[in-house]
């Protein structure tokens, strides 16, 4: 439980950051909130030599609205989202996400940018990501890169960041017209994570759905888009039959995970029920 020897440097700037990754490349680490990074170097599954810490570059945390975009910080807390009078009223499906992760303490350290650069395949911010269509800007001495949310889960616990790559910004288009969100989580009662975790945004046109769009966690190596569920729900009632006949879909083309708490089926019937749920909830939303 005590981690190997290390390093700290407290930078101000971004620039800062990025020119001592460069310079150690493998051997640093950026810090965020700490709340995965430092229990994995306590238990000597990460052992940087030099730990980056972001925590006194305020231009990382914000939350904007620009030009019908929202724009996300990288080091905007949980809690912070949580918190967000502006996001409760243009996208109440991030709020929502915020309140089912760990707990107060977590939430109140732990960054949106640090989980997601983390890419553990049971955290709750890739479903909503995924749903919102999100993109992530990462920056390098090279510049800036756009990486589509659908991209960035590359497998478990492994992003599409580059060596020397940092989360900047994480930005998505304002949800408009009758628009519904939910996320809902079947927690793991031990750690808190998503053994399910369903993100629903979806847009109502009279009785039908107009679009929508599905991050599913929990269930598979890594977060994905629930293709066959919004392939099902394309111009679809949205009544309880049609609803889940499409959550049904949730699963189609994965392997779910199979542990000692839950099966891949049980997981899979998890899954269907929590989507079901999570469209209902979205639906009763958007009308
Ligand atoms: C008790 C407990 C319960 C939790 N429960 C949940 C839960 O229910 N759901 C959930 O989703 N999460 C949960 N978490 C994890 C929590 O949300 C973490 O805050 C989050 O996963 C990591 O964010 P962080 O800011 O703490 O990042 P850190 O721990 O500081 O960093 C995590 C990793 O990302 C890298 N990194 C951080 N920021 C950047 C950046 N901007 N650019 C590039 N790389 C970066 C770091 O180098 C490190 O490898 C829990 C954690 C704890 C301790």
């Amino acid at each position: 439980m005590i981690p190997a020897d290390f390093d700290f440097v407290t930078v101000k700037s971004l620039d800062e950051a990025l020119s001592l990754l460069a310079k150690h490349k493998d051997d640093a680490k950026i810090l965020a909130g700490g709340h995965s990074l430092l229990p994995a170097m306590k238990l000597r599954l990460a052992q940087p030599s030099l730990l980056v810490d972001l925590s006194k570059v305020k231009d990382l945390s914000y939350i904007r609205e620009e030009g019908g975009q929202v724009k996300i910080g990288a080091m905007t807390t949980h809690f912070q989202i949580e918190s967000s009078e502006l996001l409760k009223r243009i996208c109440p499906l991030l709020p929502e996400t915020a309140t089912h992760l760990g707990d107060m303490q977590v939430r109140n350290k732990g960054t949106m940018g640090g989980s997601l650069a983390h890419a553990d395949p049971a955290a709750d911010w890739p479903a909503a990501v995924i749903a919102l269509g999100a993109e992530i800007l990462a920056v390098s001495p090279k510049g800036e890169r756009v990486i589509k949310a659908d991209d960035f889960f590359v497998e478990m616990m492994t992003s599409a960041l580059e060596p020397g790559e940092i989360l900047k910004e994480i930005r998505f288009a304002a949800p408009k017209g009758k628009s519904g969100q939910a996320y809902v989580k079947f927690r793991h009662p031990a750690s808190g994570f998503a053994v399910v975790g369903i993100a629903v945004n979806l847009t109502a046109e009279g009785s039908k759905c107009g679009s929508c769009s599905i991050g599913v966690t929990g269930v598979a190596s890594k977060p994905y888009r629930a293709t066959g569920v919004e392939a099902a729900m394309k111009g679809a009632s949205l009544d309880g039959k049609s609803l889940s006949a499409a959550a049904d879909h949730v699963a189609d083309g994965v392997r779910p995970n199979s542990d000692l708490f839950a099966s891949g089926d049980y997981r899979k019937h998890l899954a269907q029920v929590y989507t079901r749920r999570a469209l209902e909830a979205a639906a009763s939303r958007a009308k």
